[in-house]
């Protein structure tokens, strides 16, 4: 077998973890966990999808939370149809991420269809700008999806925007029930939470997602963390009973949320109060996220596993809102071409082979940031060099298997592609 066999089976073996975590718990399932509907208050129904979803009866209506990816939300329709065929009063879309906005025009249709009339269509008056960036930025969304979740997919749904808007805070009544709806912030410039305090029902949307929070995401725009701290210190307040969370099981018991919240809340301020510290000191990023050190029961937490956001990504996104994209180091303001370093690199140390070989020492090592760095380097400088890909493809892929975070696989996983692509390049080239 070819190495470049070797490494498309790699890349055909990918498993998308949503779902899939068959012999785990549910809590070490975490943010991957997707399991049967459960009625977690009376006429409270929680739907497990890649994102979830909240269907409240009140007497003879129904208010929804959130409404799925697109793909997902007629099957998760069709469940709930099961369950009631009451008209759907009003839907609160917790942020404008598809995962939870892009099903609305399936849930609006559905009424429709039924003859209930368009429904109330609730949002932070940021979703608007957001719905109109995710159209813009189409291209970009559609190829970091395949970084990050491995598959292409093209939106079929039409972005449905709020009727109702709001800004800091919102009370709605829907029959004889209340909800306290309130700006969030954080893990989006537009995310809301959404309390039923009759039944002390919690919907945090992404806010609490059981992983380290996404605040700080190497391939997205700029998120809150202080605020993200902020708005979970403000829901553990609420006294609730049950926690429904945008993506992981649901949680249950006052005390068991509360710390929840809280513990998240101090996983987010403590790399706050480390990054505000350094900026302060005249410390550049580096320095920055090389002194981080996260106490133990936050980095063993059982609800922030690393397995999403990341104490590096949160660190390096709280750096960049406060203090712009500049490493601190003066010859990478304007640096010269990746390829133009990389071949001095590669010159300095005598031609491509004294590199391969160094590259398998500090594998041997161990230390495996460094061979993947020299492996870039001889890559951008000798593309043309077969042995070079395969070790590139064959590092990254090993990288692949033992890393425990999606998005950093994902990134080394592109990194296999990238080597596949360029070894079929080669064996064209040479058949030509
Ligand atoms: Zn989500």
């Amino acid at each position: 077998m070819t190495i470049k066999d070797r490494l498309n089976d790699h890349l055909n073996s990918i498993v998308l973890q949503y779902g899939q975590h068959q012999g785990l718990t549910k809590e070490e399932a975490a943010y991957f966990y997707i399991g049967p509907h459960e009625e977690v208050a009376p006429g409270v129904w929680h739907f497990y999808s890649l994102a979830h979803s909240i269907t409240f009866i009140c007497e003879d209506r129904l208010m929804q939370v959130d409404a799925n990816i697109g793909f997902k939300a007629p099957e998760v329709i069709e469940q709930m149809r099961k369950i009631t065929k009451l008209p759907i009063d009003s839907i609160a879309i917790t942020h404008g991420h598809i995962d939870h906005c892009l099903g609305t025009w399936h849930y609006v249709r559905d009424n429709l269809d039924r003859g209930f009339g368009h429904p109330k269509v609730i949002a932070h008056k940021n979703l608007r700008d957001r719905i109109d960036k995710n159209k813009m930025m189409e291209g970009h969304r559609s190829g970091t999806d395949k970084k990050q979740f491995q598959f292409d997919m093209k939106l079929k749904e039409e972005f449905v925007y709020a009727n109702v808007e709001f800004m800091d805070r919102l009370e709605v009544t829907v029959k004889d029930q209340s909800f306290l709806i309130v700006y969030g912030n954080g893990h989006t410039e537009d995310s809301i939470w959404v309390y039923n305090p009759e039944r002390k029902v919690l919907c945090c949307g992404d806010l609490f997602q059981w992983t380290a929070p996404n605040v700080g995401n190497p391939y997205k725009m700029q998120r809150f963390a202080l605020e993200n701290a902020q708005a979970l210190e403000e829901m553990a307040v609420q006294g609730a009973d049950v926690l429904c969370p945008g993506h992981g099981p649901v949680i249950y018991g006052k005390e068991e949320i509360k710390t929840c919240l809280l513990t998240s809340a101090r996983y987010l301020r403590t790399i706050q109060d480390h990054v505000v510290a350094c900026l302060n000191k005249g410390m550049i990023l580096e320095e920055t996220v090389n002194t981080l050190e996260m106490p133990e029961d936050l980095l063993n937490s059982k609800w922030l596993p690393p397995l999403y956001g990341h104490p590096t990504f949160i660190a390096k996104g709280i750096f960049k809102r406060y203090a712009g994209y500049y490493s601190g180091r003066p010859a990478e303001l304007f640096p010269p071409d990746y390829a133009d370093i990389a071949k001095e690199m590669v010159a300095l140390a005598g031609g491509s082979a004294p590199i391969l070989e160094r590259v398998h020492h500090l594998m041997e090592k161990g230390q495996v940031e460094l061979a993947c760095q020299l492996s870039e380097w001889l890559i951008e400088s000798d593309p043309d060099n077969q042995e070079a890909w395969e070790q590139y493809g064959m590092l990254f892929k090993e990288r692949a298997e033992k890393e425990f975070n999606m998005q950093a696989r994902g990134t080394w996983n592109q990194a296999v592609r990238r080597a596949v692509s360029n070894l079929e390049r080669l064996e064209a080239q040479a058949t030509a």
